[in-house]
């Protein structure tokens, strides 16, 4: 039953990625992603309905019983992402700049590339770690590589399996 209501999950999500992907690109979304989220909107009710009993009167409850609550969810989700997707906040949608990571972010300024503070640090030290990886240019007339600032190499030569840049900030 929970893998049952994961790959549900999972399936949801990878429709709302489609969607978003086809918002940024401004392509046509496939009719599949949009018909699975307006099954998903139509399947329980995502309101509050209307109910009567003696002691309460008139009232409004949600209505999923807890055999419904997998549909409940993706009714919930898929009214969210429908209502991003057509609120002028969908012009802000990009994906994380970050290579891995495939979230998405609101850019919510101007600049905002990535979709946490983590993604940009990593990849900040990863650009950081490149450059001081990065051949130098010979100077005319330089017989040395190393900058006085630079902190010299402790090994001779590129180590190519090596990519974790912890080392980096220590000389900082
Ligand atoms: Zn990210």
């Amino acid at each position: 039953m929970l893998d049952h209501c994961a790959a549900q999950l999972r399936g949801m999500r990878q429709h709302f990625r489609t969607l978003i992907a086809a918002r940024i690109d401004e392509l046509p979304p496939p009719e599949s992603a949009i018909r699975a989220v307006n099954d998903a909107m139509t399947r329980v009710p995502t309101v509050s309905l209307l109910w009567w009993d003696a002691d309460r009167g008139l009232h409004r409850e949600a209505s999923h019983p807890t055999t419904q609550v997998l549909n409940y969810a993706l009714a919930v989700l898929s009214a969210d992402v429908a209502e991003l997707l057509t609120s002028a906040q969908s012009n802000l949608l990009a994906a994380c700049g970050a290579t891995p990571c495939q979230r998405y972010l609101l850019r919510t300024h101007g600049r905002r590339q990535w979709c946490s503070v983590r993604c940009g640090d990593r990849v900040r030290a990863a650009r950081a770690y490149a450059r001081r990886r990065a051949p130098l240019r010979p100077l005319p007339g330089a017989q040395t590589s190393a900058t006085p600032n630079e902190q010299p190499a402790k090994e001779s030569g590129p180590r190519p399996g090596v990519t974790a840049p912890h080392a980096r900030t220590r000389h900082r």
